[in-house]
């Protein structure tokens, strides 16, 4: 079975065909710059990546028409006809408190993503125009919206509501509703394959760290705490978002600065995090090269967001009354062994004991805990495309 997965944006879309049974991704790429310049990369497997510039891309149906022609491509192609894209999972941001799980895309579904707009207006309408596009070019094969939101809607009310007037959740739909939901999915599922136990039957806490990062606590394979909230904003700090913090700063800086909600809120979401706190890079290769020639504020910004992430590894445990295994995952998770080494340190008396040997790793499976660790510590690359074509594939047979 193949399936193509789409993750849409306002201006790129990034697109895999791939067998979840087999696992083996038969191309990938990315069209950019859509309705501006036209970009389009597209990689065979097993073969050099194709980039093109100046690709008319005045609109999604053309960068979806591009991206099914190369497939289709003789010498370069990787399928004999569109025939044989037996369905397409297309990545949705906001499912809202609608969507609980991955769902086959009809008329009404698309009417109640619609409706999740206002809670993510920057991702959810390109992720629509990227489903409208591919029922354009594609009639007739089925569709499945996976959802960022909906591995934790099953999140207890304790957790996910905010202790405001009560009202802004019943008329609003303000409360936590938390991000990189596919994510998490995946690498607490990969966690118990490898631990050899039902997901039924683990405590773990998954740490997916990258550009954009948030710990999630996932009792029994469902999610009951995570560290995003309503907007992806909150948690722990980021590459260049805060993370949590005093709401008062934003009366009292806005008033010092004279700066407008949008201004405030641009600086929280560009210019904080390890980037603001460093005065670097929000890149973890940059802080710790930074770190190395002495630079203090880098080092402050490795050690807090580290801090940071142990201090929730600690909450979560505590909300789940214990912790069978501690997940990494994402682009800080996966490379960088000296954030995973300070987030466990210290946690002994947790039962979590790393391998100093064993985190000698980058980017694939392997359980980074002593032999002895009551609690195991384990590096999942995160692979949402494949979870997503899992997902599809599930709802199409
Ligand atoms: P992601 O958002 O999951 O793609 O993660 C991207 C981030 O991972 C980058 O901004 C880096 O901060 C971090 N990263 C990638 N490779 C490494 C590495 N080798 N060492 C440390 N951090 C890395």
């Amino acid at each position: 079975m193949n399936i193509l997965v789409i993750n849409a944006g306002s201006s790129s879309l990034k697109y895999q065909l791939l067998n979840p049974e087999t696992q083996q991704v038969l191309a990938k790429g990315l069209c950019e710059r859509i309705g501006i310049d036209g970009k389009f990369t597209y990689k065979p497997e097993g073969k050099e990546a194709i980039k093109e510039a100046d690709v008319a891309m005045p609109t999604h149906n053309e960068a979806i028409k591009a991206v099914l022609d190369a497939l289709v491509a003789p010498g370069n192609g990787v399928i004999g006809s569109m025939k044989e894209i037996d369905a397409v999972g297309h990545r949705v941001v906001h499912g809202g408190e609608k969507f609980a799980k991955s769902v086959l895309i009809t008329e009404e579904v698309m009417a109640a993503i619609e409706e999740c707009n206002p809670l993510a207006p920057l991702h959810n309408p390109a992720n629509i125009i990227g489903i409208r596009a591919c029922q354009e070019l594609m009639p007739g094969t089925p569709m499945v919206a996976v959802f960022d939101t909906a591995f934790h809607q099953t999140m207890p009310a304790a957790a996910y509501m905010y202790a405001l007037p009560y009202e802004y959740y019943e008329k609003d739909k303000v409360r936590r509703y938390g991000f990189h939901g596919t994510s998490h999915k995946y690498v607490t599922q990969r966690a118990a394959a490898m631990l050899g136990k039902p997901i039924e039957e683990l405590k773990l806490i998954s740490c997916h760290l990258g550009n954009g990062s948030s710990i999630t606590a996932v009792d029994g394979g469902k999610s009951v705490d995570t560290t995003m909230g309503f907007t992806p904003l909150a948690g722990v700090p980021m590459g260049t978002r805060s993370g949590d913090l005093d709401a008062g700063i934003l009366q009292y800086l806005m008033n010092k600065y004279g700066m407008g909600i949008d201004e405030m809120l641009n600086v929280l979401n560009k210019k904080s995090g390890v980037e603001g706190l460093s005065c670097v890079s929000s890149d973890f290769r940059d802080l710790e090269a930074a770190a190395a020639k002495g630079d203090e504020k880098a080092a402050l910004a490795q050690k807090k967001f580290a801090y940071e992430v142990k201090k929730y590894v600690g909450a979560y445990a505590a909300a789940m009354g214990g912790v069978d295994a501690i997940i990494f995952t994402a682009g800080v998770g996966e490379n960088d062994k000296a954030i995973r080494s300070m987030v466990c340190e210290g946690l002994e008396y947790m039962g979590v004991k790393l391998d100093a040997a064993a985190n000698d790793v980058r980017g694939k499976e392997a359980v980074i805990s002593a032999a002895d660790s009551k609690a195991k510590v384990l590096l999942i690359p995160t692979n949402e495309e494949l979870m997503i074509a899992i997902d599809t594939a599930a709802l199409v047979k």
